[in-house]
Order: C-alpha cells, then sequence, then structure tokens
C-alpha cells in the first residue's frame, strides 16, 4: 500500500464525512461480503414516537400509559423517552426500586405492585398471559411497530406501539450493495416480526431479530465463520463489541460514543448511504496501490 494513496484517500473522505480511523479499514473495505446493519438508530432516524396504545379489557389507555411512563423515567433507552413523551399531562405515579432489564425491558414497583414493561420475551418470562392481546400485538408488529407490553401484579394491562421511521437513504443504501454483489444483513434485539416488516420495506432478506445485546458481536462472528468479510454498522452502546468483532466497523455520526470509539470509520453525516462512499473511495485507494 502506497502510504501517499492511502492519504489521499482518507484526506477526500474527511472531506465528505468520511472518518476513516485507520489505514486498515480504506484497505479493507472494499473486500467485504455482507454489510450488517443495526436497525434502530442506523437504518432508522432512532426517534421513536408512540403511534398507539391498546388497553386489555377492563382498564383504558390513560392507565396504561402511566404505568409505562412510571417505570421508564429510570431508564434512558429510547423507547423511554417515547413513552414519558407521550404520557406528558398525565398524573404519572411515583414508583419504588427500578430494575433495567438489558435487551428486554424494565421493572419497577408501583403503588405496591409489581409493573413489568418490555417485548413478549420478558412478558413469557414473567409467565404473562397474554392471550387478550396477542392477536392486537402481532397486526401491529406487522405494521413494522415496536411493541411494549405493560403488566401489573402479573397481569397484562396494554400494549404501547412504537414507530420509528426509516431514514430517507436505506432503501437506496440497501439496493445498491446488493447490485454491487454485497450481502445485506439487519441486526435487531427488536422482534422478528417488526423487524421482518421492516427489513421487507427496505429490501434486508438476512434478518437476525431477538438478538440479545450481548449477542451481538457473536452474530458477526458466526458470518465471520462462514468465510465472509464482515462490515457493520451502527450507533448504539449494545453494538460496539460487534463494531469491533466486523471486519470494518462503521460507526454513525449521531449515536453514541462508544460505537464511535469502537468502530473503523465514523459516518460524520449519520447516512447509511455513506457506506458505499466508503466502499467507492476504497477501491480507488487500493487500485492506486496496486
Ligand atoms: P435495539 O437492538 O433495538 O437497540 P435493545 O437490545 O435495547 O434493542 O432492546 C431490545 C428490545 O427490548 C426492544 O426492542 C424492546 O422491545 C425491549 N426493551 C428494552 N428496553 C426497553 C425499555 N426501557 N422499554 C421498553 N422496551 C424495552
Ligand atoms: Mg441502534
Amino acid at each position: 500500500a502506497t502510504p501517499m494513496a492511502v492519504m489521499v484517500g482518507t484526506g477526500i473522505g474527511a472531506r465528505n464525512g468520511i472518518l476513516f480511523k485507520n489505514a486498515g479499514a480504506l484497505e479493507e473495505a472494499t473486500k467485504l461480503d455482507v454489510i450488517v446493519f443495526d436497525k434502530t438508530g442506523t437504518l432508522t432516524m432512532g426517534q421513536p414516537r408512540v403511534v398507539d396504545v391498546v388497553p386489555a379489557e377492563g382498564t383504558d389507555a390513560d392507565t396504561v400509559l402511566r404505568m409505562a411512563a412510571a417505570v421508564e423515567r429510570g431508564s434512558d433507552h429510547p423507547l423511554a423517552l417515547a413513552i414519558i413523551e407521550r404520557a406528558e399531562g398525565l398524573d404519572v405515579p411515583a414508583t419504588g426500586a427500578f430494575l433495567n432489564i438489558e435487551g428486554k425491558g424494565a421493572q419497577a414497583e408501583i403503588e405496591g405492585e409489581l409493573v413489568y414493561l418490555g417485548n413478549r420475551r420478558l412478558m413469557d418470562e414473567q409467565k404473562i398471559d397474554l392471550a387478550d392481546l396477542s392477536a392486537a400485538a402481532d397486526d401491529l408488529k406487522g405494521e413494522g411497530r415496536t411493541v411494549v407490553h405493560v403488566a401489573r401484579g402479573g397481569r397484562l394491562l396494554g400494549l404501547v406501539a412504537i414507530a420509528d421511521a426509516p431514514r430517507p437513504s436505506a432503501k437506496v443504501t440497501v439496493a445498491k450493495l446488493r447490485e454491487r454483489g454485497v450481502e445485506v444483513a439487519m441486526l435487531t434485539g427488536d422482534n422478528e416480526g417488526t423487524a421482518k416488516r421492516i427489513a421487507a420495506e427496505l429490501g434486508i432478506d438476512i434478518i437476525l431479530a431477538d438478538v440479545l445485546p450481548g449477542q451481538k458481536a457473536d452474530k458477526v462472528k458466526e458470518l465471520q465463520a462462514q468465510g465472509k468479510r464482515v462490515g457493520m454498522v451502527g450507533d448504539g452502546v449494545n453494538d460496539a463489541p460487534a463494531l469491533t468483532q466486523a471486519d470494518v466497523g462503521f460507526a454513525i455520526g449521531a449515536g453514541t460514543d462508544v460505537a464511535m470509539e469502537s468502530a473503523d470509520v465514523v459516518l460524520m453525516k449519520s447516512d447509511p448511504h455513506d457506506v458505499l462512499g466508503a466502499i467507492e473511495l476504497s477501491r480507488a485507494t487500493l487500485r492506486k496501490m496496486h
């Protein structure tokens, strides 16, 4: 590799908001077989908002929201912020001890009862009967909503449906990568139904859903074990180990500091399409090196 070509490539990248933190990444980017995108905050805007509240029989939407917001006050998860915002103006009760349940949800004591909130897996673990609302939950997932279940005293209180719009360039980025013969995968802690719908919208056919935060790097390793060179694009604290594990890790500039520190390339404009720019630059640099 001529140092001059690498310097020029790195400079062009920097001027275009694509920061290569090391020369190796600039040389590797054109050799990637598969690009794995985190869903929330990478393919989507990461600005979730509540679009629907479905109460169980015998309760009402405001009660569901009040309980959900009370628990979420203890959390800094993006879904928590959406729920708290939606509950503004409601009388949100005080809570006792709060517990974050990583990759699943959270719990807190409210007025002497335990309130659980989170995904299907958490409800199953807590043996909460969803029969009442499981059809509604499936419908919402089919529309691409993230479904937050709220349970109190061992019974399902209701569902909060949350939407997070795809980034405008996500679809064309996927199409162009696939045209170049690069496979595209979606990696998410969200449930399979929701992930499937959003993946279909964006033209992604490899879906790795229901992945716990600690397992994201393992998913990258599994692809590498198939002989593939893997690029990973992410924004969250959760994504950091996967970004490190990948052959080239790309961080969304608007994401967390941890993601940016773990990545080889930072996409300053937070535009997934810049992954293509990085690959082009890599290819041009390699051509000049041989
Ligand atoms: P992601 O990969 O989308 O960043 P996480 O690993 O943080 O997701 O969480 C996985 C899933 O667990 C979420 O999609 C959500 O259903 C549930 N979850 C986690 N934390 C919370 C929370 N504070 N409030 C509601 N749901 C949560
Ligand atoms: Mg994310």
